[in-house]
């Protein structure tokens, strides 16, 4: 399968990874848009959010935890924000599940 995230998955392309586990994977971000950009991603290929199902939702829940802890690890107190961009309206460039966790700066809201 010709998906950029599953061949980081594998090892196949370079990643600064920051984290690794049986079930997901969290490096950084090639295009960082704050201090702290960290993409969290399953290692099984599920194509976005909206593929999510009773089966394979468990790998959201994982992710989330994997994020808090990244974000003491980075020492985000002040706060941060996690993204998930589904399909073309909401800007989604890499049809493998992502989560953006972001931090380091102040937010706007909403996003453009
Ligand atoms: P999205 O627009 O939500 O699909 O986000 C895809 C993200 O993947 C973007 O922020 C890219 O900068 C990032 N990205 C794409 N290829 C790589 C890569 N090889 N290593 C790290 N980040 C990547
Ligand atoms: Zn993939």
């Amino acid at each position: 399968m010709d998906c950029v995230f599953c061949k980081i998955v594998s090892g196949e392309i370079p990643s600064k990874k920051v984290y690794e586990d049986d079930l997901c994977v969290a490096f950084c971000d090639l295009d960082p848009q704050a201090p702290v950009h960290i993409l969290i991603i399953p290692k099984e290929h599920i194509e976005s959010a909206a593929k999510i199902n009773s089966e394979n939702s468990g790998i959201v829940a994982h992710i989330f935890e994997v994020a808090a802890k990244l974000a003491v690890e980075n020492h985000l107190d002040a706060g941060w924000r996690i993204v998930c961009n589904v399909g073309a309206d909401g800007g989604q460039t890499v049809l493998h599940l992502h989560f953006h966790l972001l931090g380091g700066r102040s937010m706007k809201w909403p996003p453009g």
